[in-house]
């Protein structure tokens, strides 16, 4: 399983992230952690990141590209991993489709954690607290001053990545106001229903309805997703008018072996049929 977790600073990336590495033995790729070991083993990346990472700006993109692209080839991302921090940017995403596509690597879903702003200062605030509680070192950017302007650096560079990854179908958004088991509850079910992942007790829902109640994004990005989903399906209608009887015949069947939706073709018979359907 290949993911993304997308989401502001605060939102429960990291948390959700562990809880997803440990029940399906794949990787967490922080690339803030990675460069925070960085900055505290001295290494000339650390050395160039420090100041940057202190004052909460986005280190060079060669830099967190390199990081990812030497963490992808290393052995232990046979089961998956997940992109924690990574990208960042459209740039950055860019590069990642890029590095993906050299490497023969697939990506599964995009998962964004959809939060309300306001709360996000009183998290970080308690995980602050919590971790002076536990005696551990508290971050240097987890100020208050610090974290505004990582939400405005996420507003205008990180977000528009929410259109991106929608338009590439890859999107799913989560409401990460719930609560932290909720959250990760809502992410597996997801997970389940796209076919990320293999189900055991509960019976499979037909893939297409699955998809479609749990992937329900929310506000501007349900209008974006909303857009973004009617065009492939424009595209999938017309490419079925052009295509031969037996070519549809054969997509349906490698589709229904991939345990994936089929693309809708045939438009207005199709419609006939339903409609037929529905009457008998
Ligand atoms: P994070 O732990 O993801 O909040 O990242 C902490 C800090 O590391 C960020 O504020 C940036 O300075 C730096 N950083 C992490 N990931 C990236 C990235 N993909 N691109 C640029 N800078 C990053």
């Amino acid at each position: 399983m290949r993911l993304i977790l997308l989401g502001p600073p605060g939102a429960g990336k990291g948390t959700q992230a562990q809880r997803l590495i440990h029940k399906h033995d794949i990787v967490q790729l922080s690339t803030g952690e990675m460069l925070r070991a960085a900055v505290a083993a001295q290494t000339p990346v650390g050395l160039r990141a420090k100041d940057i990472m202190a004052s909460g700006g986005l280190v060079p993109d060669e830099i967190v590209i390199g990081i990812i692209s030497d963490r992808l080839d290393q052995p232990d991302m046979k089961n998956g991993f997940i992109l924690d921090g990574f990208p960042r940017t459209v740039p950055q995403a860019e590069a990642l489709d890029d590095l993906l596509r050299k490497k023969h690597i697939r990506l599964d879903a995009v998962i964004e954690l959809r939060v309300n702003e306001s709360a996000l200062l009183s998290r970080v605030e308690t995980r602050v607290a919590e971790m002076r509680a536990r005696g551990e070192e508290v971050r240097i950017d987890d100020t208050p001053e610090v974290l505004s302007k990582r939400l405005a650096s996420y507003r205008s560079l990180t977000e528009p990545l929410i259109h991106y990854y929608s338009e590439r179908r890859k999107l799913l958004t989560v409401d990460g106001m719930m609560t932290i088991e909720h959250v990760t509850r809502e992410i597996n079910r997801i997970l389940a229903a796209i076919g990320a992942v293999e189900t055991q007790a509960t019976p499979r829902k037909p893939a297409k309805m699955a998809a479609r109640k749990t992937s329900r994004p929310v506000g501007k990005a349900a209008k974006v997703a909303k857009k973004a989903s009617k065009k492939p399906a424009k595209t999938a209608r017309k490419a079925g008018k052009a295509t031969s009887g037996r070519t549809r015949k054969a997509a349906r069947a490698s589709a229904k072996g991939s345990g994936k939706r089929p693309a809708r073709q045939g438009g207005k018979a199709a419609k006939k049929v339903t409609k037929k359907r529905a009457k008998a």
